[in-house]
């Protein structure tokens, strides 16, 4: 199939994956995005994931914490996430790697944006955990910093802030719609963007961003 794209970076809220429990990890919703991925990366289109932590901490929870080590315990949430979803797309037949901005070597690869690009190549889903792996930021930031990173070379001139042109949900599933062929995968797209989706969109020739944060239904 000739792609429009070769290469994407999806940002999931942590809090999305949390479905209606609001806290937590809800296998339904995971599988969804498991079929949706697989369903992409089937096409031969190269994927990056960041995924968020807010389903169980955010630094800005510990209001009388000191900030940077709330900010850890946000970052280690999203390596729990990371992990789960890795556990559910390799159990979905889907090779995977997760690689943490903070280097954890007996759970995970550490971010080598060499390796992250070779895994990417190799067909392997990337994960990449604990967003930038600096307090004070968030996994949005980290998603905007990864995909600049792994664009080709005249695109990295790119501020992160540039990506974030807000575009609404329709124009994220229109998007995906029209730049993916795939029916299929926009199915669940759709069911997953709902109405207070918040999406963000941005394209380049031969690669598409998104950012999806998605509040609970
Ligand atoms: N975090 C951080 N630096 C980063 C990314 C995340 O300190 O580069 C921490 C921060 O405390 C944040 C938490 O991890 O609140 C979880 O990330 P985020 O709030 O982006 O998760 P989401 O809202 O997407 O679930």
């Amino acid at each position: 199939m000739d792609n429009k794209y070769t290469r994407v970076v999806i940002k999931i809220s942590g809090e999305a994956l949390a479905g209606e429990n609001g806290f937590g990890l809800n296998n339904a919703v995971i599988a969804g995005v498991v079929e949706q991925i697989a369903k992409v990366r089937n096409m031969g289109i190269q994927i990056g994931i960041i995924i968020g932590g807010g389903n169980f901490w955010r630094g800005r929870q510990g209001a009388d914490m000191d900030r940077t080590t709330a900010d850890h315990m946000g970052m280690l949430a999203t390596v729990i996430n990371s992990l789960a979803m890795q556990d559910a797309l390799e159990h979905a037949g889907v090779p995977t790697r997760v690689m943490t901005a903070i280097e954890m070597p007996r759970v995970a690869e550490p971010y080598i944006l060499r390796r992250a690009i070779r895994h990417l190549e190799k067909g392997r889903v990337v994960i990449m955990a604990c967003g930038t792996g600096n307090p004070y930021f968030s996994t949005d930031t980290g998603a905007a910093l990864r995909a600049a990173e792994i664009q080709a070379d005249e695109r990295r001139k790119s501020a992160p802030t540039s990506f974030c042109a807000p575009k609404t949900s329709t124009a994220f599933t229109t998007a995906i719609r029209r730049k993916i062929p795939t029916p299929e995968s926009t199915t669940k797209s759709d069911t997953l963007t709902s109405s207070r989706t918040v999406c963000r969109l941005w394209t380049r020739p031969r690669y598409l961003f998104v950012w999806k944060t998605i509040s609970p239904s």
